[in-house]
């Protein structure tokens, strides 16, 4: 059998007041796509890949159209010229938003399917961040998506959507999906599929999967950054056969999202800026990580609100790093003073310039992680180490602090651009703050101008009845 891969992907931040362009997409074409083992060990035998276009971006603002027009155009080229496909596989975030076209999974897909013709199966995989359309769910016939936030599982949701289009290919089975939305707007920083009441409801997606005629269930948070009409958890289940069995199963499964509205949150504290510099300066601890969270690069924050590292320096903190301050000017600067040279900058402020201002810092240029062609460089103010970066730069484990030769663990304090932590560092930050800081990834759901999603809400609204069925 033919399977046609390929995928465009996207969490798009729509109070961002940037723009995804062309240049933030990382693109593999053709037989780089599926020249790993995974494919070959997933596929068997019998089954040959038609590998078309993947395209993936980081976390950012609204997609430029001609961008996304552009790779939709030449996935659908390539997936014309690959022939006669049985099935089609796709790797998907969801939440992907297009100027002047809107939902982008939901463009993509009528493509794909007017491509393709109403007879060929197609999978899809998708990030649990993801906002899901109807007309997506329509457009496919098996979904499925991560289990886990933080994510540490892509690849056997992957193998997952593959194995599932594959099995279906092979019995003749035709699945169908439903989907049930609970109007609520979830950050993925109060959904942590380890931490109660995500780690119930997530429990119960592979006692679902298991039931006779029932070949997946997902659970999606959503993305609540993407201001559109899609913007909700989704309760999606897929049968093998009887769509009234999908249903009931993902009624059930939304009313128990919904049920639970009150009751989810991190299991970290949250602290107001102020209130969060001062307990890491305070802690115990040999190392306190702080989340910036409202500049959370992964969730398409600006990545260079120095709010943090003005507040560290006028404690006059010692043994803190501020990591990364996205900043390409300044970082040239550092480039042509070079290592050990005092520099004075204007450090930050201009990428999310609603939130944030620029910071003035004397200072003194420590590490470049190249002398001729940095992309990070390490400025020393007082006791607080500020990596600037020439791209909004998530430092998601310990071996990305080693281009600015900082080990962490070794630090005080450790400032990040993330929302919750990433695996390696959740795993190994003795203590860890987030700060509810303002930005375009605010967690403050009733903070951001919210103009687009439908209403009633929660939070935004709370008084008001709904029910999945
Ligand atoms: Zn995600």
């Amino acid at each position: 059998m033919r399977i046609a891969v390929g995928g465009i992907g996207h969490e798009t931040n729509t109070f961002s007041t940037l723009r995804t362009s062309i240049e933030e997409f990382h693109v593999v074409r053709g037989g780089g796509i599926t020249d790993d083992a995974f494919w070959a060990e997933v596929g068997g035998g019998d089954v040959e890949w038609a590998p078309t276009l993947m395209a993936t971006a980081a976390p950012h603002g609204l997609v430029e159209q001609s961008a996304y027009t552009g790779l939709r155009d030449e996935l659908v080229e390539r997936l014309r010229d690959a022939g006669p496909v049985d099935g089609v596989f796709l790797a998907l975030h969801g939440a992907m938003e297009v100027e002047g076209i809107g939902d982008g999974e939901s463009d993509l897909l009528r493509a794909v399917r007017e491509t393709v013709g109403p007879d060929v199966l197609i999978s899809a995989s998708f990030d649990l961040h993801g906002n899901v359309a109807p007309e997506v769910v329509a457009a496919l016939d098996i979904m499925t998506a991560l289990r886990t936030a933080p994510h540490r599982d892509g690849a056997p949701t992957r193998r997952r959507a593959a194995t599932h289009l594959i099995r279906c290919l092979r019995e003749g089975l035709r699945p169908v999906c439903e989907m049930v939305k609970p109007p609520l707007l979830l950050p993925g920083e109060y959904a942590i599929t380890e931490v109660e009441p995500s780690a119930s409801l997530y429990a119960r997606l592979p006692e679902i999967e298991s039931l006779p005629g029932v070949l997946d269930a997902s659970l999606f948070i959503g993305c609540p950054w993407t201001d559109g009409p899609h913007s909700s958890p989704a309760a999606i289940v897929v049968a093998e056969r009887v769509l009234s069995l999908a249903r009931g199963l993902a009624v059930e499964l939304a009313q128990a999202v919904w049920d639970r509205r009150d009751d989810f949150g991190t299991d970290v504290e949250t602290l107001p800026v102020g209130d969060a510099v001062d307990a890491a300066l305070a802690a115990p601890e040999s190392t306190v990580f702080i989340s910036d969270s409202g500049d959370n690069v992964t969730a398409g924050g600006g990545g260079d609100n120095p709010d943090i590292a003005r507040r560290l320096i006028q404690a006059d903190a010692s043994g803190a790093v501020v990591a990364g301050i996205a900043d390409a000017e300044a970082v040239q600067v550092c480039r042509e003073a070079g290592v050990g040279a005092a520099v004075s900058l204007s450090i930050g402020g201009k990428l999310d310039a609603v939130n944030g201002a620029p910071l003035d810092v004397a200072g003194v240029v420590r590490h470049l992680d190249d002398p001729s062609d940095a992309d990070v460089a390490t400025v020393q103010a007082g006791g607080v180490e500020i990596v600037l970066a020439t791209d909004r730069r998530a430092f998601l484990s310990l071996g990305a602090f080693e281009s600015a030769s900082i080990d962490p663990l070794a630090r005080k304090v450790v400032v990040v651009k993330l929302g919750y932590l990433f695996p390696e560092l959740r795993d190994n930050a003795p203590r860890a703050i987030m700060a509810l800081s303002p930005g375009f990834s605010d967690l403050r759901m009733t903070s951001l101008p919210f103009e687009r999603v439908p209403r009633p809400i929660f939070p935004l609204d709370r008084d008001f009845a709904w029910s999945a069925a």
